[in-house]
Parts: C-alpha cells; structure tokens; sequence
C-alpha cells in the first residue's frame, strides 16, 4: 500500500483524524477539493476572495471552471452552505466553538456515545484549538444588546457568552475614531503550532476570511501538525469513487484540477477515512453503493436521518435606536439558551452579524492600479458611497438560532429525467420535521424584537415558501448500533466494509441544537483514539 490512511475531505472531521493518525506514526494522504487559501496569494495558495469576479463560488457540476470556497446547494425547501477549503468550513465559519448540550444526548446515539464520554475529546479539541469568549472590555454592541434582551423577557440569567476559536489581544479596545478596528493594529503573534497569526481587530469579516488573521482555523492548527508529522496535503483533489482491493485495502479514483481540466488519477491506501461533510460523504458513498457498484454491502439507511440543525435567521430593526453595527466586531459572540425545551422546544438564540461588503469592495479596488477612466469612476463612486454610508445596515439585529429539529431528510441520488442524464444528489426533507422548532424560534425572535422596541419581519423565504438555508447540515451517514440502523458504529466504522470509515459531520445522527463544528471534532478525535 502507498498509504496507510487515506483522508477525504479536510474540515473538522478529516483535519482532525488524518492529523492524529499522522501524530500516530501512520503515513496519511488528504485529497481535498478545493484550494488552499491564504489572505495574500503565495506559492501554491490562493487570495481569500474579495470583490465582485473572484472566485467565490464552488460549482459542483464544473469544479474545473468555478472551485471557489463556497458550495451553495439548493433542493426542494432546503438550501445549504458548506465550505471548499483545505480547512474546511473552518475557512468561512463564525468560529463558534460550543459543547453539544447533555440534552442532545437524549436518544438517537449508539450506547457507548454519551455526554461524558464524548466531554474530554470535545475539551481537547477546544485546547487545541485556543477557544475564548470575547474578553471583557472588548464586547461587540450586538453582544451587550443580547444582554439586554435576555433581561427585557424577564430571563436575564439564560444569556451566555460563546467561545470562539479566535485569537484575541487582552488589550485591544474600540476607539471613538475607529483606529484600533484596522489591521494595522493586529498584534503577530506566532502561535502554539509555529503558524503566524494576528489578533482580533474586530473587523467583521469572519465569514469571508480575516484579513489579520485571528481566526484559529485548521489549516492554522491541525492541519499544520499533521503536516509536521509527514501527512501530504494535496488541494483541488476531487474524489470520485473507492474500491476494495484485493487483499485488503482501498483503490482511490481522483480528479484533479489543473490549469481549468481534471486529470484522473488513483492512490491505495490500507485504511480509508471519508471526511467530505454531511453532503460530500454521503454522496460519495451513495455513488459506490448506488452507481459504480464497488461497496454494495453499505447499509440501507444510507442517505438517512439528516436534519438542517435547526437554523434560522430573522433581521429585526432599530431605526432610532444607537447603532447595532452589526458589520463590527466577531459575527457571532452570544446565546440566549433554550436549549431547557422550556419553550416546548429546544433552541438557543444567537446575534448574527455581516460582513461589509461594500467597504471591502471599496478597500480592493483602491489598493489595486487603476488602469483606466472608468475604474477611476467606479473607486470614486464606492469611496463616496462609503464615506456617506459607512456601514450600510448599522440597526440591523440579525437575530440567529440554531434547535433540534427532527432528523427525518432523506439524500438518494436521481436522474434529472426519468431515465436521461447524470445522477445527482437530492434532499428529500419534510416541513414537518423542521417546522416545530422554526416556529418556536420565531415566536422568540419575534418577542425579543417587541420588547427592545424593534421591528421584526419573519424572512420571505420561510413566510412564502417554507424554504430554509443551512450552514450546519448533519447526517446522511448516521451512528448505529448495527447496519439496520446506521452506516457507520460508534467510532465511525462503516459496517460491512473493513477499514473505511466515516468522520464528520455525516456521522452525527441526530440534531444538536448549536452550532456543531466542536461536536464534529471531538467525535473525530475519538475515531482517530479507536483507529
Ligand atoms: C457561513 C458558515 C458559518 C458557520 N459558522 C459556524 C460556527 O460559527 N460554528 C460552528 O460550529 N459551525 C459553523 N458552521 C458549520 C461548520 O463549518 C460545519 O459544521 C463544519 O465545517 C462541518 O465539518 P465537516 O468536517 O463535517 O465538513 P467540512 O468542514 O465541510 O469539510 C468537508 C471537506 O471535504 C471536502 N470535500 C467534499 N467533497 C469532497 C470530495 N469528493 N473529494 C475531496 N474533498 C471533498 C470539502 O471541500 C470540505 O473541505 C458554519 C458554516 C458556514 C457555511
């Protein structure tokens, strides 16, 4: 065999395990799909993107053309976000580092699979990668607003600040004139895995990549250990298809992107984790079992017990109120927690936040050369915009959730014509498995908006066409004590198939109520743990 482990996917699942194993001695290969991102273009990296013509989008149908860090996916009711990344999702996450509740723990999990049995692996992964609220002293307005709120419904002691897997300076504070809030004031630091970093500037922008480079992403941690260690990381590695082989072992059928074609190529390795996310994965093995017929013995709950965590985001108004600024500081900083299930529902309510896009767009075009009359009228025009709408939505709340909806969606792969044309993933989800919890957020964002004297207006997409958007879609390739209940056991192997795995995202079989990105690393230090 080339390899001992190979890893498909680079997020919180395949960061983690391929990194460990590698720590463990074990020659590891990670194929990831898209590109290895930095904040300035180097050799072998590319710029975060940033204005309008950049690379933003990951296309799945033609990755050789469009290989851009965000795959948005569309199905019937459902939309869902992901990250393309050596990092994963970490690259474009709100950084929100939170321990999955005792109460997520209630049912749905194989036996070994408990809150204390998973607690040191999710503590690890918070050590490992430097967690922290927002110090004192540096609270965002949305931050205190949530206070705020918690207090004017009567229920001031459920408000929290979260953890963030951002690196801050103690002494960083906001000034009047906005000086401390620019890259410049970042201090460098060179942190615990020997990457350089910066500290939070609060500029906003955690969701599209942070120009000081304060967000702890994996690339940045794990992923730079396992390297240390020997693993070989190969970006814009796209992977099709696995087959036993003989003897023990897996034949791995690749793409490659290079220069706008894809070139196929192969590895063996002994052991195969697959790490591609919720969707990724899930998909990947549907195509073995369902199209190239090389791992037939999959379980038939393949495809099952997916659920969209819940999410939904209401923006609510304060046109006479100070600023919000939603477009300052970390995305997310807090929760008001009904995870109790005392509203009848679990949930918890988090202060979203936007990143402004206009005074990027305005910053790249006036760093780049201006070359003729008509981008000279363009920076002048977004420069003037920017200096009388500094933030073009400052009393906006972007009132956030996440809750436990029922894991009832169900992906199988389709032609798009009865018998005609390739086969592609689809989402079957009912609105009944997710219209519960979503109508309990909402009477609560709704609440919290009417008594800090705002204006609330439920989100077109939910009030017209029961659509939502996901960033955190969980399942697909659920836990189970057996074939006949899920696809994978408790430490992520596949039934039926020695030595391939599953560890991300896919494997979690039920909702957690928050953000998940912490859960999905420990359950993937404890496969590494068993491997
Ligand atoms: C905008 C946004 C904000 C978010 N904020 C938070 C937050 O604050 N806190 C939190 O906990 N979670 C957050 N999330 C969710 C979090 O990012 C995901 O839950 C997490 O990244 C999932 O980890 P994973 O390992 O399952 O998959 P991913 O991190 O998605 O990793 C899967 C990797 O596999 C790669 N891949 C897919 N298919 C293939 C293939 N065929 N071949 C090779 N590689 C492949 C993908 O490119 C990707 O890099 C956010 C998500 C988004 C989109």
């Amino acid at each position: 065999m080339e390899w001992d482990v190979l890893v498909i996917g680079s997020g919180f699942g395949g960061a983690i395990v391929g990194s460990r194993m590698a720590e463990k001695g074990a020659r590891v290969l990670m194929l990831e799909r898209g590109r290895w991102w930095d904040k300035a273009a180097g050799p072998g990296r590319s710029a975060y993107p940033r204005g309008i013509g950049d690379p933003w989008i990951w296309n799945q149908a033609a990755p050789e053309r469009e290989n851009g860090w965000i795959d948005f996916r569309t199905f019937p009711r459902m939309s869902v976000i992901q990250g393309a990344a050596v990092g994963g999702g970490s690259l474009i996450y709100a950084n929100i580092s939170a321990e999955a509740p005792r109460s997520a723990f209630d049912g749905g999990w194989p036996p070994e699979l408990t809150y204390e049995e998973l607690k040191p692996h999710s503590d690890r992964v918070a050590a490992f990668m430097g967690v922290m609220p927002i110090p004192d002293g540096q609270w965002t307005e949305r931050m205190k607003f949530m206070q705020r709120s918690a207090a004017a419904i009567g229920e001031p002691a459920r408000f929290q600040p979260l953890e963030l897997a951002v690196a801050f300076d103690p002494q960083w504070r906001y000034a009047p004139d906005g000086s401390t809030e620019r890259v410049e004031a970042s201090r460098r630091f060179v942190n615990a895995h020997g990457v350089e970093q910066g500290t939070c500037v609060h500029l906003g922008n955690c969701d599209i990549g942070c120009e000081a480079d304060a967000k702890n992403t994996l690339d940045r941690n794990y992923i730079p250990m396992g390297i240390r260690h020997g693993m070989e990381v190969r970006p814009l590695h796209i992977v099709r298809g696995l087959e036993p082989w003989p003897g023990g072992g897996y034949l791995v059928h690749f793409d490659r992107i290079l220069n706008g074609v894809l070139i196929r190529g192969e590895a063996r390795a002994r052991q195969v984790v697959v790490s591609a996310g919720s969707l990724g994965s899930t998909e990947l093995l549907l195509r073995c079992r369902d199209e190239h017929r090389t791992l037939d013995r999959l379980s038939p709950r393949l495809g099952e017990r997916w659920c969209s965590n819940g999410d939904f985001l209401t923006p609510a108004f304060y046109p006479g109120m100070a600023p919000l600024h939603p477009s300052k500081g970390p995305t997310i900083s807090s929760a008001i927690n009904f995870l109790d299930g005392s509203q009848g529902e679990r949930f918890w309510i988090e202060d979203g936040g936007f990143p402004n896009l206009l005074a990027d767009q305005a910053r790249k075009l006036s760093q780049g050369r201006v070359r003729n009359l008509r981008a000279k009228l363009l920076v002048e025009v977004f420069q003037r915009l920017l200096r009388e709408h500094p933030e073009p939505f400052p009393h906006v709340m972007p009132w956030f959730a996440q809750g436990m909806d029922r894991a009832k969606g169900v992906m199988d792969l389709r032609r798009r014509f009865w018998f005609f044309g390739q086969r592609r993933l689809r989402l079957d989800w009912e609105l009944s498995s997710g219209k519960a919890v979503v109508d309990a957020i909402i009477a609560m964002h709704k609440r919290l908006t009417e008594a800090t004297g705002g204006t609330f207006h439920a989100p077109m997409n939910w009030d017209l066409a029961h659509h939502l958007v996901t960033p955190h879609p969980l399942g697909g390739c659920a836990m189970g004590r057996g074939p006949a209940e899920g696809v994978v056991d408790h430490a992520g192997r596949v039934f039926g198939h020695e030595g391939l795995f599953v560890a991300d995202g896919a494997i979690i079989p039920r909702a957690l109520g928050v953000n998940p990105s912490r859960t999905i690393g420990a359950l993937a230090e404890r496969v590494a743990s068993l491997m």
